[in-house]
């Protein structure tokens, strides 16, 4: 079983809502060794709006604003990485551009390596363009890979008809097919990584980061969240 696991940058911030909270994110280590411990192969992408957001950013190039929002999630999984092997696991980031000595390059075939050796597989950088987000980097990443699915870590429990901060008596789905998500222009994902997933038959567990033990449940299958069928 292989599954790629996106979380957000500022799951990684906690409360802080900046930065790195390490309690948090040694939580997640050990649910994720859990998962390779049972001979999971776990791939990771991590996004960077603790640190930087290339469309909200004011009077600078949006370009140069998207690769600072790029370098910032390689920032995340260089973090997260060092927390995972003082947990006892082994592991490699892969970036889609050069980035020295500091990750390697991307490649199917190195990730293949890497996942066959039971390694974490950090997948940084996002998808090395601008006016792209990780959330299509994880769904590209994981077709590229051919992961099973993919585990979306989100700060809210599963996927909901409209916004429950706003709507009161807003639905949460149990399970939701990828054509219905795309139809109704829900926010599982953004609307460019959701197409992406339409087309190449992702799916996806939609779930909250909060919950104890919740990544390990939704690799499992019996969690507190919402299936995305393909
Ligand atoms: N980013 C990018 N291309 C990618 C992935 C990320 O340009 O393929 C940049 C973009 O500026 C984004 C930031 O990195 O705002 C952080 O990524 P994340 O997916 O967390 O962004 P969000 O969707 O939260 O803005």
């Amino acid at each position: 079983m292989r599954v790629l696991l996106k979380l957000s940058g500022e799951a990684l911030a906690g409360d802080k809502k900046t930065g790195f909270d390490e309690e948090t994110v040694r939580k997640v280590a050990l649910q994720v060794k859990q998962l390779t411990d049972k001979g999971t192969q776990v791939g990771i992408v991590i996004g960077g709006g603790n640190f930087w957001r290339g469309r909200t950013s004011e009077n600078i190039d949006r370009v140069k604003a998207d690769q600072i929002g790029m370098l910032a999630t390689i920032m995340n999984c260089i973090y997260v990485s060092e927390i995972f092997r003082s947990e006892g696991m082994m592991t490699n980031i892969l970036t889609p551009f050069e980035c020295g000595s500091f990750t390697k390059l991307f490649s199917k075939d190195r990730a293949n390596k890497y996942f066959e050796k039971g390694m974490v597989v950090f997948f940084a950088g996002g998808t090395g363009h601008p006016y792209f987000s990780t959330d299509t980097g994880v769904v590209l990443r994981a077709i590229e890979v051919e992961a099973d699915y993919l585990l979306l870590a989100k700060a809210i429990d599963g996927v909901y008809d409209s916004d429950p901060a706003k709507n009161p008596n807003a639905k949460r789905y149990d399970t939701i097919s990828i054509d219905d998500v795309v139809a109704q222009n829900l926010q599982v994902v953004d609307m460019t990584a959701s197409i992406l997933a339409r087309d190449n038959k992702v799916p996806m567990r939609v779930f909250s980061l909060q919950e104890e033990n919740s990544i390990v449940k939704a690799a499992d299958g019996n969690f507190n969240g919402t299936t995305v069928t393909v």
